[in-house]
C-alpha cells in the first residue's frame, strides 16, 4: 500500500444520473456515469454496497482512494450528511448514506447539497477560479445557488446553501411545490427554458435549439430565449445586490445556452450610473462535470464541524 498515489472520488448523485470522477493532483483520471435509478435497487446497503464498488472498479492501479466526497440533489441534513429527497433521489435519501459509505470503503465519507458541490468545482478547477466572491447559480430541474467567500460557502443557520431558487420574484405568478408563488425556479429553471423552446419548435430539445440559434435567422427562438434571460436576470439581479460577487458562473442544463439568452439577461442588470458593483455573468467552464469534480474536494474544505462530522473526518 506504501507509496500508492492518493486519489479522491467525486460523486454527483443526480436523479437521473450518477456522475463518478477519480481526480489525482487536480487533474481527473477517471469518470464515469451510471443511471441512479439502476444503483438504486435493493436495500439501502445493496446500493451502498454498489456505489462503493463503481468507485472502486475506477480507482487505477498503483493508486488508493483517499476520500470520497458526494454531492446530492435535494436538501442535505448537515452536518449528517442525511439526503431528504424522497422525491426525486428516494433510493438514497432518509439513511445514513455517508456512514455506510465510509464504513464499505473505510475512508472518509462527506455529503453536501450538489449546488455546493458545482461551485466548488468551478472554484477550484472551472471559471470560478480565483475570484474571492463567487456566485454560483446552476440551471437545472430547479435552481441551485451557492456563495463562495474565499473558496468557503456561505450557509443559513441550519449549515444550508442560500434557497435562492425559491425567491419569490413574480407577482401573482404560478404555486411552487415550496407553498410561495413566482418563484424564481419556477420561471427561470432548465425546465422553463425547455418550455419555452416548445412553444416555438414543438420540442424541448436544447441541444437542436442551440444549433438553430448558432446558424441564426430564427427570430421566434431568438425571442424566446430572450425572454429567458431576462427571467434569469431577474434574481441575478437580486442575488447581485444581496451578495455583490465578483462573478457568478451560470452551470445546469441551460448553461450552454448562455450565449443565447445573455441579453436579455444583461438587459435586466442595467442600473443608473453610480449604481450596482462591477460583476460579471460567464458560463460553467466545468459542463455537467463540475458537481462531481466539486465533489471530489468537498472532504478537503472547511465545513461547518460537529462532533460527528468530526468523526467522519476520521
Ligand atoms: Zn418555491
Amino acid at each position: 500500500m506504501d507509496g500508492a498515489e492518493l486519489v479522491a472520488a467525486g460523486i454527483d448523485l443526480g436523479a437521473t444520473g450518477c456522475r463518478v470522477v477519480i481526480v489525482s493532483a487536480g487533474v481527473v483520471v477517471a469518470k464515469r456515469t451510471a443511471p441512479t435509478k439502476e444503483l438504486g435497487a435493493g436495500t439501502p446497503g445493496e446500493r451502498v454496497a454498489r456505489l462503493a464498488a463503481l468507485l472502486t472498479n475506477l480507482v487505477p492501479r498503483g493508486s488508493r482512494l483517499a476520500r470520497v466526497g458526494v454531492g446530492a440533489s435535494g436538501p442535505v441534513e448537515l452536518p449528517l450528511g442525511i439526503i431528504h429527497n424522497p422525491d426525486t433521489l428516494p433510493w438514497f435519501s432518509g439513511f445514513d448514506l455517508a456512514t455506510m459509505l465510509r464504513a464499505e470503503l473505510g475512508v472518509p465519507v462527506v455529503i453536501d447539497n450538489d449546488a455546493v458541490t458545482a461551485a466548488f468545482g468551478e472554484y477550484h478547477y472551472g471559471a470560478g477560479r480565483g475570484f474571492r466572491r463567487l456566485l454560483v447559480v446552476t440551471l437545472g430541474t430547479g435552481i441551485g445557488v451557492a456563495f463562495l467567500l474565499d473558496g468557503r460557502p456561505f450557509r443559513d443557520r441550519d449549515g444550508q446553501h442560500p434557497e435562492c431558487g425559491h425567491l419569490p420574484l413574480q407577482p401573482g405568478g404560478d404555486r411552487c411545490y415550496c407553498g410561495l408563488t413566482g418563484c424564481w425556479e419556477t420561471i427561470a429553471s432548465r425546465i422553463s427554458l425547455e418550455a419555452r423552446v416548445e412553444h416555438v419548435l414543438g420540442t424541448r430539445d436544447l441541444a437542436g435549439a442551440e444549433r438553430l440559434l448558432r446558424d441564426g435567422a430564427h427570430p421566434a427562438l431568438e425571442a424566446a430565449l430572450a425572454d429567458y434571460g431576462r427571467s434569469v436576470g431577474r434574481g441575478v439581479e437580486v442575488l447581485n445586490v444581496s451578495y455583490s460577487p465578483e462573478r457568478i458562473v451560470i452551470c445546469g442544463g441551460a448553461s450552454p445556452l448562455l450565449p443565447y439568452f445573455a441579453e436579455g439577461l444583461e438587459a435586466e442588470l442595467l442600473r443608473a450610473p453610480g449604481f450596482g458593483s462591477k460583476m460579471e455573468v460567464v458560463s460553467s467552464a466545468l459542463g455537467d462535470m463540475a458537481g462531481a469534480v466539486g465533489a471530489s474536494v468537498l472532504a478537503e474544505n472547511e465545513y461547518p464541524v460537529s462532533e460527528r462530522l468530526a468523526q467522519n473526518l476520521g
